[in-house]
Parts: structure tokens; sequence; C-alpha cells
């Protein structure tokens, strides 16, 4: 099998802990360029721009975009343009018709966009989904709660418009629209800003699923132990993910589900998308984080202390 020598653009937090080493960790792919404001890893080549990169090195076939949300859409279009097969971290794009712009730009290029959702390749989720197919669902409850102060420190973006709680609430909202079987519907959502941000420190959102409620607790100031779990009461039985869905029990009885880490599965289907040329795009989850904009009551709470 070829290998495929991908770039990196936005060399930041999650491009350092994650995709560098798994890359490295993967045969197939190759990491051998960024595109990066400031200084590229060390013995890796570095351009301001696409354009630029593909002028100097023409044999690159793919990219991972790893910048914040906002500001995506020349990155991607000069992406596509210059031939690469492009994947995109979560959140997708800073609007809805942003993000909904991409696939068709792919398609027309007849480039592969894998618009990820890190969370949903946890070792935990497929598993749940089959195992959900085959009962009657009784209730739903999610708490998603983390400090923001490890996961993001200093990151400004994370406080633009649109973000704030909803950067690791939309991973529970890609598991949740994974494993349930029906679409959910918002039907309250109550967001909570601090007094000196513009975006949500936390959120309490309640959803239908076909008559059956989905409760969904998010909170980005949450001190000590952190919190990702998913509870799911059956007409038999009883199911939990946690840590991201990396865990799952159920009836109370840990089931081992492998520990391939999430990235690992990324990539894995990031080089079958490129081999069959197919694009995966779903933008489900970043639709209810619009919603729950839409039906937001807000409170303003006291201000944010990094
Ligand atoms: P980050 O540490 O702030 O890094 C983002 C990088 O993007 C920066 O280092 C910079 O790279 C580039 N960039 C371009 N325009 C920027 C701007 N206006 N503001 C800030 N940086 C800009 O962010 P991150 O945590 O890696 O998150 C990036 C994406 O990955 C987000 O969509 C996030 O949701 C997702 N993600 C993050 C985590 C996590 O734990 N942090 C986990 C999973 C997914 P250069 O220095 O190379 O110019």
């Amino acid at each position: 099998m070829k290998t495929i020598r991908v770039a990196i653009a936005g060399i930041g937090k999650i491009a350092r802990d994650q995709h560098i080493p798994t890359i490295a960790a993967n045969d197939r792919f190759e990491f051998v360029a960024a595109v990066t404001g400031h200084q590229a890893p060390e013995g890796i080549p570095g351009f301001r721009s696409v354009p630029q990169m593909m002028e100097a090195m023409p044999d690159i076939d793919a990219i991972a975009i790893c910048t914040p949300p906002r500001g995506r859409q020349t990155l991607i279009a000069d992406s596509f343009a210059h031939g690469l097969d492009v994947m995109i971290e979560k959140p997708p794009a800073a609007t809805i018709a942003e993000a909904a712009s991409f696939l068709p730009m792919a398609q027309a290029a007849g480039r592969v966009l894998h618009a990820t959702w890190h969370s949903r390749e946890a070792a935990g989720v497929h598993p749940a989904k089959q195992w959900l197919k085959e009962r009657t669902i009784r209730r739903v409850e999610c708490n998603w709660k983390e400090d923001v102060r490890v996961w993001h420190p200093g990151q400004e973006w994370i406080w633009e418009p649109g973000i704030g709680v909803f950067d690791p609430g939309i991973n529970a909202l890609s598991v949740l629209t994974k494993i349930l079987p029906e679409p959910m519907q918002l039907r309250s959502s109550a967001l909570r800003f601090p007094a000196n941000k513009a975006a949500p420190i936390a959120a309490d959102l309640e959803y239908d699923h076909a008559g059956i409620p989905v409760s969904v607790a998010f909170d980005f100031d949450q001190k000590g132990p952190q919190t990702w779990d998913i509870d799911i009461e059956t007409d038999d039985g009883s199911l939990k993910l946690s840590m991201g869905a990396s865990k799952l029990a159920i009836n109370g009885e840990d089931v081992d589900v492998g520990e391939e880490p999430e990235y690992a599965h990324l990539y894995r289907r990031f080089a079958e998308l490129i081999d069959s040329r197919t694009s995966d795009v779903d933008l489900t989850p970043f639709r209810h984080v619009a919603d729950a904009f839409l039906l937001g009551k807000r409170t303003v709470v006291g201000a944010f202390e990094e």
C-alpha cells in the first residue's frame, strides 16, 4: 500500500498530543510538512499557507486541519484546490453554512473529506450501539464535565461566540447521535455565560428521543475528577459509557471493549476513506449545538478566572 504523505495545519495542543504521535505510530502515514504561523516541529518543513507548501512539496497527499474551527475555509478550499484529501478536527467550522460548504468543495475537486468526531472512535461506542439495537430505551442521561483550564490552557479561541463548553460538549453529542437509534430533538436549553466571556461555560439540555427523555449536562468548570459519562436505562438492563466512551459497563459489569486509542482508530478510518475514495461527513452533532443556541435561555454567572 502506498504511504500517505500527510501535512498538518495548526501545530497546537491536539496536533502535538494526538496527531503527530498517532501518525508516527501508523505505517500508512508519514508526517511530512506543517502549515503554521509559528515554528514547525523539529525536522519538519513549515509553510505559511497551503499554496506555498504545495509549490515546494507537490507530492503531499493529505492534510489534517487542526486549527480552531473559526477561519478554516481558506485552508480547506486551498487544500482541495491543490489536490489534497482532507481530515478536519471537530467542530468542523464556525457556522453550519460554512461546514456544509466543505463536502461540495471536496466532490467538485474529486477529493476525500473526513469530518472527524474523535469521540465516535472511542472503543465503547460501537459495542454500545450494537447492544442498544436490540432493546427499548427508557431514559438517557449524559454528564460531560471537565476543567477548561486543563484541556484548553490559555486558549482565547475557546471563548469565541458559539464555542465555550460546546467544544467538549459536541463530543458527547457525537456519541449520543451515533449510538441512539432515532434522531434527537431539542426541547429546552439553559446556557450559563461567565460575566467576562462571550461563550457559555455550562449548558443543561433536554431532548426528546422518540418519546424518551434525554438529559444532557455540560460543565467546563469541573474541578477534581473529570466526568465524561452516558447512562442509558432500557427495558432489559442498563448501559454506562464512561471515560469519554472508552469504557463500557452493562448492568454494572465492565465489558472488555479493547484498548485502541481514539486517534489510532481515526487515522485507520482516514486511510480506509482515502483508499476507497469516500468522504465521511455528518454534521448532526454540530446542528445540535446550533439548536442549543437557538433555544438557549441565557443566564450570566461569575467571571471566569483562568
Ligand atoms: P490550540 O492549542 O489553540 O492550537 C490551535 C493551533 O491552530 C495553533 O497552535 C495555531 O497553530 C493554529 N491557529 C490558527 N489560527 C488560530 C487562531 N485564530 N487562534 C489560535 N490558533 C490558531 O487548539 P487545540 O486544542 O489544538 O484545538 C484545535 C482543534 O482541535 C479544535 O477544533 C479543537 O476542538 C480540536 N480538539 C482539541 C482537543 C484538546 O484536547 N485540546 C481535543 C480534541 C480535538 P500554529 O502555531 O501552527 O500557527
